[in-house]
């Protein structure tokens, strides 16, 4: 089991639940802005925030920010320690720097110091895109060793000024070597593990892989908390995380979505249909199983295992519960009868 840290409050690491995080696009000095999206991730089911800090506006918004939303807030540093300081003292909950990046030793005791007096975890974002050099040349390329390597030299140099909040990452935008870097890093070190891939992607191909890798990992054992990275709004990172945890069995709340694959009974828009249904599903919390059903015939019963459901037919279509018809609507009232029943679960 890996250790435990804690973010602003929330535990992470140490037989944790694995937590969802996602990150900002807004520009993080753009207050009002920032805010709104964070309460946006917030209502999506995000529970550690992270915001760039390019320079020290950003680094200076991060008390306004801090105080109107309610979920752990990360700062996202490259290179200038002094970024790290300020945000630090305007109440981050963590760091995400490179310490072996930032300069002399004098700058990482320095980032050392202030984040342990103030409890502050820092993380490590080792990156397949932004390797050391000699590691590059060492290993050939960016290989789950080379990973591994890197984060050890950062972590050394944080042991060296007496700092051991730390959870690190390894993330590549190949599945099967961000696999292989975290699995090995699992084996050798017990540092909680912010999972996920780099430049995963849109949402089609960057889901699919995140699924695999995260959700590959996860279903071995390894991950504390998770991050889809996809080049969309972060709503969507937050939705595909919640599902993944959702895949893997380590979350229970929230719906479920089954629907039948369509064959040569199907009469309706099914597809159309299932996405309507798994749209309205977002804002619904109750941890029930939904099913979309092609038709009436087979519908529920191959359905029975769903909480509810509907069947669609020629014009008309059944509402079920447990594969037992409720009621039979017209088809274009499908959808809001499903969603009345469920207000009464
Ligand atoms: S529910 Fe009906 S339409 Fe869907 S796959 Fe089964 S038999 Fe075909």
């Amino acid at each position: 089991m890996t250790k435990q840290i804690l973010v602003g409050g929330v535990p992470v690491g140490g037989g944790a639940p694995v937590t969802i995080q996602s990150m900002t696009n807004t520009r993080t000095d753009d207050v009002d802005a920032t805010v709104e999206q964070i309460l946006r991730l917030e209502a999506a089911g995000c529970e550690i925030i992270r915001c760039a800090v390019p320079d020290m506006a950003a680094a200076h918004a991060v008390g306004a920010i801090k105080e109107r939303i309610h979920i752990p807030l990360v700062v996202d540093i490259h290179f200038d320690y002094k970024l790290a300081l300020e945000a630090a003292a305007a109440g981050a909950d963590a760091v995400r720097i490179n310490p072996g990046n930032i300069g002399g030793e004098d700058r990482v005791k320095a980032v050392a110091d202030v984040c342990r007096q103030r409890n502050i975890p820092i993380r490590i974002g080792v990156n397949g895109g932004s390797l050391e050099k000699d590691l590059l040349a060492k290993y050939g390329g960016p290989t789950p060793e080379a990973l591994v390597e890197s984060a050890f030299g950062h972590i050394r140099l944080l042991n060296k000024y007496d700092f051991d909040d730390i959870c690190v990452s390894l993330k590549t935008s190949s599945v099967p070597n961000t696999i292989a870097a975290y699995r090995r890093m699992a084996e050798v070190s017990d540092y909680p593990l912010h999972v996920g891939l780099t430049e995963a992607g849109t949402p089609k191909m960057g889901i699919l892989k995140s699924a695999v890798g995260i959700g590959g990992l996860l279903a071995l054992g390894i991950g504390d908390t998770i991050r889809v990275s996809l080049s969309a709004d972060p709503i969507e990172e937050v939705y595909a995380a919640r599902d993944i945890l959702k895949v893997v069995g380590l979350r229970k709340d929230g719906p479920e979505l089954i629907s039948c694959p369509t064959c040569g009974r199907t009469k309706i828009d099914l597809i159309g249909l299932a996405g309507e249904v798994e749209e309205r599903l977002q804002g619904v919390k109750k941890p029930i199983t939904v099913a979309v059903m092609g038709c009436v015939v087979n519908g529920p019963g191959e359905a029975r295992g769903a909480d509810v459901g509907i069947a669609g037919g020629d014009g008309e279509g059944l509402v079920f519960r447990h594969g037992e018809i409720v009621k039979k609507v017209p088809q274009d009232q499908l959808v809001d009868e499903l969603f009345r029943l469920i207000e009464t679960l």
